[in-house]
């Protein structure tokens, strides 16, 4: 067996399966795609179950891939054992319903002592106990020997999820030595130490199971395989762990220059730099997947492995952001095999680096407030209040505080911290949950079983309808007289209902003179349309054959703006790149608001050429054109589509030529040019790593233009000008013309208190070798005491003055004393605070000026007067 790179080891297997007529398909994104059983994938068979199922047919009957994983589960065991990330690339090959057993164990022997040349005398296999044809077939017809064969239970070899496909499993290990094993007189192959490593697990599902210990042969069996690749890679490169495997070693020696730690130094920062390595990999993966952090699902995983990360980091001495700089080592190490990351680089690394910035600021606050906890604690247990706190100040999840706990030998009441969770979660719903929601749920549940609405609204502006149902006052009603406010759901209607951020249409329902008028669209799970509003007069009742029209001015400003939300969308992504990816939006007959992910803020060029680009197409006139194909067919025309948003098997495609194509069920102008143009009003930042565009289409931007053309005659009638262009030059002139004003009223200030001096002198009193000086000065702030007093410095070396300057109903003194009067012991400091004290204020300074405020204007007049005396004192 000879060296090989864990990249060229990709190559190898894929390349052998497609040798043996395997398809070879791309990784899947680590986000689940329509399937919400799984946060994120984590092994090779999750994104292809469907094949499985035959729900889809698959493109190949035998299809080989390499997949990204993630694994939180064995969080705990990252760093620590030899063989565990939380990220790894699996291999596999699969067969839906075309070989079996026979051949995936002869072509699995065959890649490992043909391809690999793994020494057969270090290789070990496992079978489930009971499967006699698997323990036939690795005999007889590959020719393992039976001496290296173990039978295992149920727990290790035998794959069962639930209900459904199910079957035996096999696996091979590899043997590493002894002085790898636990020493335990035990230790065999299904121990739990690092000797025997499992690299590849074969799985046969071929029962059927009923969930209650019935298995029935399945007609198509499959085959499912999983092999890691960094284990193997491990395997074939002699090393200790997979964070020593090429590729991966260089991700660690990245964070031991930084922490400026050697590996292998110490068991300690060993594992923090196993654990960095790990976290760094698998986040960086994650949001070049799309996952955003946040406090729930996929986004709190992430967040959870970025805290972790940044905690060891600090274990080992870093105190500075750094996880974003070692994303460049994992991105460069992965862009051959994942191309995307490169082109996400920059929104990958801003998003971490962001991150890192908002935990770093309470991790040493949390770190220390966990030390004080600690102390604290009698028993050997944390309680749940105290995790709580952590988590809910500090931003430190449950399994961080746990692991810190653990390294000290205690531990953490789990049960109580999710009780307090679950208190905060009920807390935050109730208040999310006006009481008008739960009214909504209940007239949900009254039309629960009702036939879906057929919507006529992609075509029709009107239509002839039944009333199917009334509900009023929470109930189901026969008849709505006139003034009362009601739910009324028809058979057919051209009302849009509330969704995909379009809103709901409004309009009136009418029949013999009885006039509903309708406020809001919106719909049921099940596809009910709810018309909800007002009668105006007469009666309507269930039966009732009524004109359902909408308000059509309003539905095509509504129609503009959706339309321009994917044309938008589609120059985003021409102008920014092709990590934006929509994550919200709101369509309204007003404006349009489109969050997206990207990082920073847009530039000024960067919102000109979007605009530009969406009014070229505007202004080329294209037609926009819906159609129904299936999801797959879809996706090859390169539709954009919701991250996680469930599609059923029929979509609607909306395309506006080649410039977009979406996913929509949204209503839309069958041609770009009815937009009229199109305005961008604002671009901010909403969440991190989201931005919010809003922008206008047709009246809309007349609207906008108008508004902008009043607010600027306004400006012009003020300045009086006659016209409206000369009104920059006019703002620029008032701006230099206040500047000139401004000095000017300077210099007369300062004249001003130059005229005052003189008068102030003249009240100067004798105490012993000093003269003491008090005024009060109306209008007159800190700026213009300060001049005086300089000024009266200037005039003798002897003068001390105490000013209050009053100004705004509050009082500032200032006292300033020359050269010889503080050599006679004068100090300017202690004088003004004595001074102010006297007047229920506070301050003080240098010997030679200082100031202080005084709140009792009334007493200013009083304390003045003590000024001679409290100088009189301090004289020596
Ligand atoms: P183990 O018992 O060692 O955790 P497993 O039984 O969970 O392994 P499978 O679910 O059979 O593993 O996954 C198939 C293959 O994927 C394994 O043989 C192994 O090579 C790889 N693998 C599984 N978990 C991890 C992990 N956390 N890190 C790296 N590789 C893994
Ligand atoms: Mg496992």
């Amino acid at each position: 067996m000879q060296w090989t790179g864990l990249n060229e080891l990709r190559e190898k297997f894929l390349s052998f399966f497609e040798s043996k007529g395997h398809l070879r398909l791309p990784s899947a994104s680590l986000v689940p795609q329509n399937d919400k059983s799984l946060l994120l994938i984590n092994s090779g068979m999750a994104p292809l179950k469907k094949y499985f199922t035959r729900e889809i047919t698959p493109p190949c009957d035998r299809v080989t891939t390499c997949q990204k994983c993630i694994r939180t589960p064995d969080i705990e065991r990252v760093g620590k054992t030899a063989r565990h990330g939380t990220y790894f690339e699996m291999l596999g090959n699969f067969s839906f319903g075309d070989y079996f057993k026979k051949e995936a164990t002869a072509w699995a022997w065959e890649f490992c002592t043909k391809v690999l040349e793994l020494p057969e005398d270090r290789l070990w296999i496992s079978v489930y106990e009971d499967d006699d044809e698997a323990i036939e077939i690795w005999t007889k017809e590959v020719g393992v020997s039976p001496d290296r064969i173990v039978r295992l239970g149920k727990e290790d070899n035998f794959w069962e999820h639930g209900t459904g496909p199910c079957g035996p499993c096999s696996e091979i290990y590899f043997d590493r030595g002894e002085s790898y094993g636990c020493g335990s007189p035990d230790c065999a192959v299904g121990c739990d130490c690092d000797r025997y490593v499992e690299f590849w697990n074969l799985v046969f599902s071929q029962f059927n199971s009923d969930g209650k210990g019935n298995y029935t042969p399945l007609a198509n069996k499959n085959i499912d395989t999983g092999m890691g690749l960094e284990r193997l890679a491990c395997i074939m490169q002699g090393v200790d762990n997979l964070f020593e495997v090429d590729t991966v070693q260089n991700i660690m020696k990245h964070i031991s220059k930084i922490a400026g730690v050697n590996y292998g130094d110490n068991e300690k920062t060993d594992v923090s730099l196993r654990v960095i390595t790990d976290h760094i990999r698998s986040t960086t993966f994650m949001i070049g997947d799309g996952v955003l952090p946040s406090n729930e699902g996929r986004g709190y995983v992430l967040r959870r492995l970025l805290r972790r990360a940044a905690r060891h980091g600090r274990l080992l001495g870093i105190k500075e952001p750094f996880l974003s700089e070692v994303c460049d080592t994992v991105i460069h190490e992965n862009m051959s095999a994942y191309p995307e990351l490169a082109e996400k680089k920059d929104f990958i690394k801003k998003l971490i680096l962001n991150e890192e910035i908002s935990f770093g600021k309470t991790i040493d606050q949390g770190l220390a407030m966990l030390n004080a906890m600690i102390d604290k604690i009698s028993e050997k247990e944390l309680s749940g209040a105290d995790a709580f706190k952590l988590n809910d100040t500090f931003g430190f999840p449950l399994d961080l505080t746990r692991e810190i706990l653990e390294e000290r030998g205690l531990t953490v009441d789990e049960e109580e911290f999710n009780r307090f969770m679950m208190e905060q979660r009920e807390r935050a719903r109730a208040a999310r949950k006006a009481s008008t929601a739960e009214a909504w749920a209940g007239t949900k549940s009254i039309l629960e079983g009702m036939h879906p609405t057929v919507f006529t609204g992609y075509d029709n502006m009107s239509s002839q309808a039944k009333i199917m149902a009334i509900i009023s006052g929470g109930e189901l009603v026969e008849t709505l007289n006139e003034g009362e406010e009601a739910i009324v759901v028809l058979d057919t209607t051209p009302f849009y209902a509330e969704s995909g951020g379009q809103v709901g249409d409004t309009g009136t329902i009418t029949c013999d003179g009885a006039v509903f008028t309708v406020g809001d669209t919106t719909k049921t799970h099940d596809g009910v349309f709810m018309h909800t509003g007002c009668l105006q007069n007469g009666t309507i009742s269930v039966g009732d054959k009524v004109s359902a029209g909408i308000n059509v001015q309003r539905r095509q400003a509504i129609m503009r703006n959706h339309t321009s939300a994917h044309l938008l969308q589609a120059a985003l992504r021409k102008v920014l790149g092709t990590h934006v990816e929509q994550a919200g939006q709101l369509v309204s007959a007003k404006t349009m608001r489109f969050d997206f992910t990207h990082f920073s803020a847009m530039t000024p060029e960067e919102i000109a050429q979007v605009e530009k680009l969406v009014n070229d197409e505007i202004l080329a006139g294209i037609n926009v054109t819906t159609q129904e194909m299936s999801i797959d067919e879809a996706r090859k025309k390169g539709a954009m589509a919701l991250f996680g948003e469930k599609y059923g098997d029929v979509v609607r495609v909306v395309s506006a030529g080649d410039f977009s194509i979406e996913l929509c069920g949204g209503t839309h102008v069958d041609n770009t040019a009815k937009l009229g143009l199109f305005k961008i009003i604002s671009e901010g930042s909403v969440a991190a790593g989201v931005r919010r565009i809003e922008a206008v289409t047709g009246y809309g931007v007349l609207l906008q233009f108008n508004m902008l053309h009043d607010m600027l005659a306004k400006a012009a009638h003020a300045f009086k000008l006659n016209n409206i262009e000369d009104i920059v030059r006019r703002a620029e002139l008032a701006v230099a013309e206040l500047k000139t004003k401004d000095k000017e009223i300077e210099a007369l200030n300062s004249k001003i208190a130059s005229s005052q001096v003189d008068n102030i002198i003249n009240s100067a009193k004798s105490i012993g070798n000093v003269k003491v000086i008090t005024a009060v000065l109306e209008n007159s702030g800190a700026d213009t005491l300060r001049q005086i007093s300089d000024k009266i410095r200037d005039k003798s070396a002897d003068y001390i003055s105490v000013l209050a300057g009053i100004n705004d109903g509050k009082a500032t003194l200032a006292c300033s004393c020359g050269k010889d009067a503080v050599k006679a012991g004068a100090h300017a400091g202690n004088i003004v605070r004595e001074t102010a004290r006297l007047a229920g204020g506070s301050g003080g300074g240098k010997p030679d000026y200082a100031m202080a405020g005084a709140k009792d204007i009334s007493k200013i007049d009083d304390a003045l007067s003590q000024v001679e005396s409290i100088v009189a004192n301090m004289l020596k």
